[in-house]
């Protein structure tokens, strides 16, 4: 097969677009890489201003997993960057990423996928219709692509439930999206729903100005330091070939079971600390926070496992 001309569209511009564009470049594909906004590294490029639909994170946010784990197999970070890279750190490793690879070249900013359709010639090539609209002039452009990769990402729009009493609400709800920074919860009462990531990010900022912080959560969850054993990153001991080899032997709830017991009720009891859940640590991610322990151990921050439902606020 002469894949050497197959033209291929890759749609988005962040981390997985960039690196299928690297990819598909060194194995010789025409690539037109659309990104819709006017930088590349979606989510690791930081938005002052939060919008709908591009991916958004705070201030203070830091990558989960230590950089050895978590690099480009055939890029591997400078030694000199830290462990847990912060958000600006990552991008400056995504932007030698790019360049070394010579990627942006490919790149089609302020340009956002409109439909993606199969070619009128489908059954017999294959081919995909990619309508493109760039942003600035409003141009709309049609082309035929022999491969699509969908590089969209999945966590750019803010999900909101809606409580009981709501609209009596006289208090700010936002959605951690567009949480880029404390000082407007300075002496307030918060209340933070969810316990993922993003939850207890927000619960651990704001209470560092907040006069209370109540921390909402229907299910709990498995927290687990950056810092693990000896004060090296929690993954050179939990990220290793010996739990896929016990979970060949043993059944997922009893390695899930010694894992929460020996390590990280280690770090701290989860039932004393009343976060505890239901499911076992293999059923759902766990969450990665450094400092939710003495927020909950200094009352800074409070669990709430009951608040279903908002009231007005004089
Ligand atoms: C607060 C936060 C913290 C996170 N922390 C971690 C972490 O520590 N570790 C981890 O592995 N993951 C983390 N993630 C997950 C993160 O999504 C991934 O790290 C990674 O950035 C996903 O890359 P992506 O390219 O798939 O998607 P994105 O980063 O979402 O990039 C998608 C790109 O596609 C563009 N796009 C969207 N629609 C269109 C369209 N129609 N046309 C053209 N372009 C379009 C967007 O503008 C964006 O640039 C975190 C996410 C958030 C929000």
């Amino acid at each position: 097969m002469n894949s050497f001309k197959k033209k291929i569209a890759v749609l988005g511009g962040g981390l997985a677009g960039i690196g299928a564009t690297a990819s598909l470049k060194e194995e010789g594909f025409d690539v037109d890489c659309f990104e819709k906004t006017s930088q590349y590294g979606g989510t690791w490029c930081y938005r002052e201003e939060s919008e709908e639909g591009v991916p958004s994170i705070m201030p203070t946010t830091i990558i989960n997993h230590s950089k050895e784990m978590g690099a480009v197999s055939n890029f591997p970070p400078p030694k000199e960057f830290n462990n847990f890279m912060r958000h600006h750190e990552l991008y400056k490793y995504i932007t030698e990423y790019v360049t070394q690879k010579d990627v942006l070249k490919h790149f089609h900013f302020n340009t956002e996928v409109k439909t993606v359709q199969r070619a009128p010639d489908y059954e017999e090539t294959g081919r995909w219709t990619v309508t493109v609209r760039n942003r600035i002039t409003e141009e709309e452009t049609t082309n035929i692509y022999d491969g699509v990769l969908v590089c969209v990402g999945h966590i750019n729009r803010p999900k909101l439930p809606t409580y009981p009493g709501q609209d009596q609400f006289k208090g700010k709800i936002l959605h951690s999206h567009s949480l880029k920074g404390v000082a407007p919860y300075h002496n307030k009462t918060v209340v933070v729903v969810g316990m993922g990531c993003s939850g207890l990010d927000a619960a651990v900022e704001t209470s560092s100005v907040a006069k209370q912080v109540y921390l909402s959560t229907r299910s709990g969850a498995h927290v687990i330091n950056r810092i693990g054993p000896k004060g090296l990153p929690y993954d050179y001991t939990l990220i290793r070939p010996y739990i896929y080899q016990l979970l060949d032997i043993f059944p997922a709830n009893f390695v899930g079971w010694l894992l929460e017991t020996c390590y990280l009720d280690f770090q701290y009891d989860h039932k004393l600390y009343a976060i505890k859940p239901d499911h076992h640590i293999f059923s759902k991610d766990p969450i990665l926070n450094d400092h939710i322990g003495s927020k909950l151990m200094s009352g800074a921050v409070i669990m709430n496992h009951t608040s279903n439902a908002l009231q007005k606020t004089v």
